[in-house]
Order: structure tokens, then C-alpha cells, then sequence
């Protein structure tokens, strides 16, 4: 059941974060929707421009419609992810999103705030919802490196003034959160307080936390024993940190390292333990049931309060 973002939003805010997961291929979308299914909690199924043109927009876009298809008690929303004005124009004209990201943050203040009303304009005339990015949130996402000298955080005083001047729906803020597996410096966490003060100056707008994987130590390491390189500094956020920030007004958190990573070990492992094997369905299947797991835990990993039921469709 699809489900507008802002009525996810307006049912989840101070209760429980919903979770934005990062799909690329099949699998993920099945796995994604099975997890979802077994936590009976809503969902946000999260397409970046490299993932949509990975296979092709319209036949990605037809997997999801037969998917929904398939699972008509799943409530969830489809999101752009990182878009540019071309990329949001684009996904909006093609009636299949219920929100998009705009993300001009590397832009100056006003050029960002520019950039972000004209397509909050094209995007309500169409009843879709708009993310815009105040901040660098530092790290990869996709193809796209913000380099450490540009890298700032949020300040509260411009978010009010951002969320004023462009009436975007929600706003990612670049509060300690990265992205990619490297997250935080040991000893360093999320700045609950600098998040506190912008919750504090836009009391019941939907906040954005990105790059909220957890990033296992167990996984990176069966993904290191399994023959992989990644650093055994990889580390992400603690749960208690991110129910911290859902209850300074962050609805939606997005995810996507921990489902690369746990694909990584699926296929990493078996391949050494098979490798006379060349049927990739296997570990397809395994996959699939290693990513309803964690995508059904991480749904209730947001929970606050008992709250976390599907709500009522909106006539
Ligand atoms: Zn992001």
C-alpha cells in the first residue's frame, strides 16, 4: 500500500524513525519488502540517480509496481535519493515517486535555497514531497566525494531560515553522520546537542538523519576472513544514538551500507566455501533471507514508543 510521505511522517514523528533503505537490483527490492512485511512497519524504498539508471529507470520502476503488487499490506514510499534539479525533474515527471531529494548543499546558502524552491514547486504541484540538504553530510554516496575541506556541519539559525524560504517538506542535516562504512572518528558520535538546537528552532518538522548504517564489526569481519580489505576502523551509528535523534525530530533514516555490506559477505562466503560453484540464484536466495532479517530488526530497532503500525490510508 503506497502511502504519501507526509502522512508516514506526520503518524511516525517523535514515536518511531522509518526506515530509508537503498535499493540497486531485485533482490534488495524482495528482501526490502519481506522485512518490512515481517515487522509490520512502514518503509521507504530509496533509489539514487546511479541506482535507477543501473538497470533502467522504467523497468526498475515496473519491478517496484509488481512488488507492490505482490505485498499489498506493505505500507511504503518510493524516494529519490541525492538527486540533482535534472534527476528530481526527471523522477517527478515520471509519476512514480512519492518524494524526492534535492540535494544542492555543496551550492551556497542562497543558491541551495534557489535550487530547492523551484523544484519544491514542480514537486507540489504533482502532491510530491521534497528533501533538501542543508550541510554536508561527509564521505561517498555513489559517485559523488564532498571533499573533508568543504565538509560543515547544519547551522540552526540557517535551517529555520532554509525551511522558511524554500518550503521543502523535510531537511537532511549534517550533524557527525558520513556516509560510507567509515563513519565516525573512535570517541566521536552524532552531535545530539547542535541536532537538539535545530529540533528546538523547527519543533515538529521531519528532520533526515543519512548514513545511519550500524556497520557490524561481525560482518566486516566474516567479509575480511572471507578474503576482503576493509578497514577494521569501520565503524557506524549505535541504535541508542539514533532513537536519541528520533527523538529530536528525525522521522526518516537512511540506510545503506549495512545491506552493501551484508551482500558483500553473502557472496564473499560462499564463493570461498564453493568455489567450484557458479549459480549465482544460491547466494541470491541467501541473500534475500539475510536482508529480510536485518531490514525486519531494523524497523524495530526504531521504535520509541509502541507505535510503529501501519497507518490508515488517507482517503
Ligand atoms: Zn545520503
Amino acid at each position: 500500500m503506497r502511502l504519501a510521505t507526509k502522512q508516514l511522517f506526520n503518524d511516525a514523528y517523535g514515536k518511531y524513525g522509518i526506515a530509508a533503505f537503498n535499493i540497486f537490483n531485485t533482490e534488495q527490492i524482495l528482501g526490502v519488502f519481506r522485512g518490512a512485511a515481517k515487522a509490520k512497519s512502514p518503509v521507504i524504498i530509496q533509489i539514487t540517480p546511479v541506482a535507477r539508471n543501473y538497470i533502467h529507470p522504467e523497468i526498475l520502476d515496473n519491478i517496484l509496481a509488481a512488488t507492490e503488487k505482490r505485498y499489498p499490506d506493505v505500507c511504503f514510499t518510493i524516494h529519490l535519493d541525492h538527486g540533482d534539479s535534472i534527476h528530481c525533474i526527471d523522477a517527478i515527471k515520471s509519476g512514480c515517486y512519492n518524494s524526492v531529494m534535492i540535494d544542492a548543499s555543496h551550492e551556497t546558502f542562497k543558491k541551495n535555497v534557489q535550487i530547492t524552491r523551484e523544484i519544491v514547486n514542480r514537486a507540489h504541484n504533482e502532491g510530491i514531497a521534497v528533501e533538501a540538504e542543508l550541510g554536508v553530510i561527509r564521505g561517498v554516496e555513489d559517485r559523488f566525494s564532498v571533499e573533508k575541506k568543504m565538509a560543515y556541519c547544519t547551522d540552526p539559525e540557517m535551517a529555520l531560515e532554509f525551511v522558511e524560504h524554500t518550503g521543502c517538506d523535510s531537511l537532511a542535516v549534517a550533524v557527525g553522520n558520513r556516509h560510507g562504512t567509515y563513519k565516525l572518528s573512535p570517541g566521536q558520535g552524532l552531535q545530539l546537542g547542535l541536532l537538539a538546537r535545530i529540533n528546538s528552532l523547527l519543533p515538529g518538522f521531519p528532520l533526515v538523519l543519512h548514513g545511519a548504517s550500524s556497520v557490524s564489526a561481525i560482518e566486516v569481519e566474516r567479509i575480511n576472513r572471507a578474503g576482503g580489505k576493509l578497514s577494521s576502523e569501520a565503524k557506524g551509528l549505535e541504535k541508542k544514538e539514533i532513537l536519541q535523534a528520533i527523538r529530536l525530530g528525525v522521522c526518516k533514516i537512511n540506510i545503506a551500507t549495512d545491506l552493501r555490506l551484508l551482500w558483500t559477505r553473502v557472496h564473499r562466503e560462499f564463493f570461498q566455501n564453493s568455489p567450484a560453484a557458479f549459480d549465482m540464484t544460491i547466494p541470491g536466495l541467501e541473500y534475500m533471507d539475510c536482508l529480510e532479517q536485518l531490514v525486519s530488526e531494523k524497523c524495530m530497532d526504531l521504535i520509541i514508543s509502541n507505535a510503529n503500525n501501519c497507518p490508515d490510508e488517507t482517503p
